[in-house]
């Protein structure tokens, strides 16, 4: 008998050269009728794969990115069987899922592919799939798999790499594919499926060889998810920060300054403020005191810290000065610079915790490639704080700072998020540092904490940090597309390497514990999301403006002045469009800067003392007329839906 370990911990016993599918139907039949996929002990296996040793099994789904995975890279042999038929004499590559998806990489040779055959394909996709082929992974020799392949170089550098014995082809239909397996028990399954672009690819992604063509597709089990996947695509591009930025004049890139470094514009700047001005207000109540810190440091500090270790050679290089062996570097993380603040004075126990809050700006060089929009750019800053406590602290710290990052997201309209708790690989716990007893005090600290506030839990073996476990947020936006939000680490680590101590109730030197904790991540980054998140119509107490003024002529600009007046006395941002333009023209530009509210003003409002208000996305020439005052409790009641007071 051979034991299988299932995710949920259970063992079952089973005769050898059970398959993975045979397993789920002992589990339940209508649970097996849904698995697609599997992999065991680590590796990604077919359904239909005799096991013949102890070891853990998962069974995926369509619901799992397991299953996802299976689910196109199966359809991308369906593609390229399609492929083949229509341009003979093609040279096939590599077809792997990706993380929307799949690619074949093709040599098309003296064919051409174009957007008028993707429909063609498609219908020939779903032809051969409703024919329920079933995936046949196959074992070949050596020269047996490069006699088959022996005029396609592709395939023949592919073997070449392998191990005689390793090797094998997957078939389905008429199609035969090198490939190491991971698919779907047939091709019935496939119900959709959609040529999404064409792009050049060189083979192996190095230039100096030849260019292929990518052909990128997507397949679905059911035609209205590939319908609801397309409308969500549409929805993206529309609230793509990006354009939204460009729209809103919140940010820019100048090619001067260089690439991945934004630049914030009046209105951007204005809204990274307030949101700093919102999270400082908060930290205060929380005990977090502010600090700052310089944008570089000797290199010897990060040196002691492992930051150059790790961001040093791929980074930005040391900053040489007049004075011979100095350098400095472009500071890659602000924690450093925070345990040389704890440093400045002894501490005793009594002192703790210490919270250091800063809105540090660090540097790291991405690839040119790699830069996207504000999500991934150079130079961000982080709404960074360091905790130094005692270990017994860590309980209450951590549960205090998720009471923050609930208060963070609740006031900015992020209503869906799970946390990730990140815990030791139990099995090599040498790889990690600090004492066995620290390391389960802050573990349980976190799984307590994330029990005790209600948070929707996922916990994973082996992905802590080696200097301590952490717990990530992780967010759906509008779109149901999940971002990393806010993360809390628990370190170990960086005290020792600072040699932080402080005097126990023992009077003995101890070494404080670290948490290190970022509720916005980076401002950058937050700020794209909450962009997409909410297509540019933030929480109104964000807005870079609340209202906006329109006068019907410039008759009754005095009028629209007063009103101003009266708006900015209670806080309100407002500004007068007194441009000699039409109220339709007004109201159109003031639709596309998403300003909440637009206050019409003309004969009968001056008469009367009043406003007309027309909200964004509303229909009609202002549909409710109002006193200013009355107006100032329509936006205060409406702020104080999202943005609650903080407390402790
Ligand atoms: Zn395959
Ligand atoms: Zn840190």
């Amino acid at each position: 008998m051979i034991k299988i370990t299932l995710p949920d911990g259970s063992v079952k016993e089973f005769a050898p050269n059970i398959t993975p599918m045979e397993v789920a139907k002992s589990i339940s039949e209508g649970f097996a009728r849904n698995v697609i996929s599997a992999s065991f002990n680590g590796t990604i296996v077919e359904t239909t794969t005799p096991l013949t040793t102890d070891g853990s099994l998962i069974l995926y789904t369509w619901n799992d990115e397991g299953g996802k995975k299976a689910f196109w890279h199966s359809t991308s042999h369906v593609m390229a069987q399609v492929l083949e038929e229509m341009y003979p004499g093609i040279k096939l590559t590599l077809g792997p899922a990706i993380s929307n998806g799949f690619y074949y990489d093709v040599d098309f040779e003296d064919h051409k592919i174009t957007d008028a055959d993707f429909k063609k394909i498609e219908d020939r996709v779903l032809e051969i799939s409703r024919e329920k082929h079933e995936f046949k992974l196959r074992p070949v020799s050596k020269s047996e798999a490069l006699e088959v392949y022996k005029d396609n170089v592709y395939k023949t550098e592919l073997i070449t790499n392998l191990e005689d014995g390793t090797i094998t082809f997957c078939d389905h239909s008429t199609f035969t594919d090198l490939c190491r397996g991971g698919h779907i028990p047939n091709t019935g399954i496939i119900k959709a499926m959609k040529i999404m672009s064409v792009a050049g690819a060189y083979w192996r992604g190095d230039e100096k060889n030849k260019q292929l063509t990518r052909v990128y597709g997507i397949s679905f089990p059911k035609q209205k998810d590939l319908t609801e996947y397309l409308e969500l695509l549409e929805e993206a591009k529309r609230r793509d920060h990006r354009k939204l930025g460009k729209e809103l004049e919140l940010f820019a890139f100048s090619t001067k300054v260089g690439q991945g470094l934004p630049l914030w514009l009046p209105k951007g700047a204005a809204l990274r403020d307030r949101l700093e001005q919102f999270l400082k207000k908060a930290q205060k109540k929380a005990g977090y005191e502010q600090v700052v810190t310089p944008h570089i440091g000797q290199k010897e500090l990060y040196v002691t810290s492992g930051h150059y270790a790790k961001y040093g050679a791929d980074s930005f290089q040391p900053i040489n000065t007049p004075a011979e062996g100095e350098e400095f570097l472009l500071k890659p993380m602000n924690c450093p610079h925070h345990c040389e603040i704890y440093n400045v004075r002894p501490w005793s126990y009594k002192d703790l915790p210490k919270r250091y809050a800063e809105f540090g700006t660090v540097y790291r060089y991405e690839q040119s490639g790699e830069l996207h929009g504000l999500t991934r750019v150079r130079g961000f800053t982080q709404d960074d704080a360091h905790i130094f406590c005692t270990p017994d602290q860590l309980d209450q710290e951590f549960k205090n700072v998720i009471d923050l990052v609930l208060y963070v997201f609740g006031s900015l309209g992020f209503e869906n998020f799970t946390a990730q708790i990140s815990l030791r690989d139990q099995e090599n716990r040498d790889k990690y540092i600090g004492s066995d007893e620290n390391w389960e005090k802050a573990e349980n600290a976190i799984i307590n904490a994330a029990a005790d506030k209600g948070l929707k839990t996922v916990v994973a073996y082996g992905e802590a940090a080696f200097y301590g476990p952490k717990l990530d947020f992780m967010v759906k936006d509008a779109l149901g597309r999940q971002w990393q939000l806010g993360t809390i680490q628990v370190d170990y680590n960086l005290p020792e390497r600072f040699e932080l101590t402080y005097k126990g109730s023992d009077d003995q030197l101890h070494t404080p514990v670290m948490i290190h904790r970022a509720p916005f991540g980076s401002m950058e980054r937050f700020i794209a999301i909450l962009i997409e998140h909410t297509a540019g119509k933030f929480p109104l107490w964000l807005m870079p403006e609340q209202a906006i003024i329109l006068s019907l002529s410039e008759k009754y600009e005095i009028y629209a002045k007063k009103v101003l007046n009266l708006l900015e006395n209670h806080e309100i941002r407002a500004l007068i469009d007194n441009r000699n333009e039409t109220i339709g023209k007004k109201i159109r530009d003031a639709e596309m800067q998403k300003t909440p509210f637009m206050l019409i003003v003309g004969e009968e409002e001056e008469k009367n003392g009043t406003i007309s208000i027309r909200r964004q996305g509303q229909e009609g020439n202002g549909n409710m007329s109002v006193t200013i005052e009355e107006f100032v409790a329509i936006v205060t009641e409406e702020i104080g839906k999202t943005l609650k007071t903080f407390t402790v």
